[in-house]
């Protein structure tokens, strides 16, 4: 395999013909977004990793109202006063991930 083919932004995909059973792509760069409302994450592209997400939980994966949410809810969770199965579908998995 060639060095260039070798790097991580590259995948494999399916090539046409005999002679060409794969080719290799280069993937697309893509903005980082909240998975919960769809908001595009502050992430730097250049530094240390503990530059560029922010270190608290869910840093660079939810933006800072929905952690907050989520947080409030685990909270909420764990002090007996709301159940995992009263947390709506798309912030269960998140809470899920604090109680535990
Ligand atoms: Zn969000």
């Amino acid at each position: 395999m060639l060095p260039r083919f070798r790097s991580n932004a590259v995948r494999k995909v399916k090539g046409k013909g005999v002679n060409f059973p794969f080719r290799y792509v280069r993937k697309k760069s893509r903005v980082a977004c909240c998975p919960l409302c769809g908001v595009k994450l502050a992430v730097r592209r250049q530094g240390a990793k503990s530059k560029r997400i922010p270190s608290r939980a869910f840093g660079g994966v939810l933006c800072a109202k929905c952690s907050f949410d989520v947080l409030k809810l685990a909270g909420r969770v764990m002090g007996g006063r709301m159940k995992l199965e009263d947390v709506d579908m798309e912030r269960r998995k998140f809470v899920k991930q604090m109680v535990k």
